[in-house]
């Protein structure tokens, strides 16, 4: 499958099935992964163009403030945090801080229904939080960390790397959006299957037949 050759990074990005890559990219991860992980669909040379993009368009959105305070939701987000974090920081006027919270949902790994529960908390604290996520599928884990943080009267943003929503929940407050892509199991850049494909520097598409083995 041939993914599609993009360049301009500067608004999100509707990745079609076959996935987005830039020139001169050879992923290397389907030599090691091959049989488990179907295609790239978001290259890391993709991933990082598309976060310089995002960081300026944060840092000319909330540069009023004079410190944002980052609320990493863990553990899918790290790498995606750790990249825009510094991106905001070196590259823009804004100063921030980190703090992490975590969540859970119930049933299947692949096929998360409804139900979560903020486990973790530490102090969430500042003039606005800028939620940090990984991935929205169906919405119950930002529509629950909205409910949690508006009950408690912080002003916040969401910044979300990979939205599989189709536009389907309007009742989601999604400010800054890396990617739509279509609704496919991802792993990758912090991302997991069964604990595995955090490490991998590209997002991938792990393949359908493993998903049912688990
Ligand atoms: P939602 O609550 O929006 O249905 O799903 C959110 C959570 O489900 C994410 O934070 C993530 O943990 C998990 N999730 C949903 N889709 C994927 C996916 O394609 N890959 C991985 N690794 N996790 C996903
Ligand atoms: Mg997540």
């Amino acid at each position: 499958m041939q993914a599609k050759v993009i360049s301009s990074f500067d608004k999100v990005i509707d990745v079609p099935v076959e996935g987005v890559t830039t020139f001169n990219e050879k992923p290397a991860v389907l030599e090691k992964y091959g049989k488990e992980i179907d295609r790239v669909l978001i290259s890391k040379e993709c991933i990082k163009r598309r976060l310089e993009a995002m960081a300026k368009e944060i840092g000319d959105d909330l540069k009023k403030f004079k410190e944002i305070n980052c609320l990493v939701v863990l553990k899918g987000s790290i790498f995606f945090a750790s990249d825009l974090i510094r991106l905001l920081d070196e590259g823009t006027p804004i100063r921030t801080k980190l703090d992490f919270i975590q969540c859970s949902s119930y049933g299947d790994k692949a096929f998360p229904n409804e139900e979560v529960k903020i486990e973790k908390y530490g102090d969430i604290e500042g003039e606005i939080i800028l939620v940090i996520e990984d991935i929205v599928d169906k919405g119950g884990t930002l529509r629950k960390l909205q409910e949690f943080l508006t009950k408690r009267g912080k002003p916040f943003k969401t910044c979300v790397l990979l939205d599989k929503t189709q536009d389907k929940n309007p009742d989601l407050q999604l400010d800054y959006v890396g990617f739509k892509i279509p609704r496919e199991f991802v792993g990758g850049y912090g991302l997991d299957y069964a604990g595995m494909y955090r490490g991998l520097s590209d997002i991938v598409v792990v393949k359908k037949e493993l998903l049912k083995l688990q």
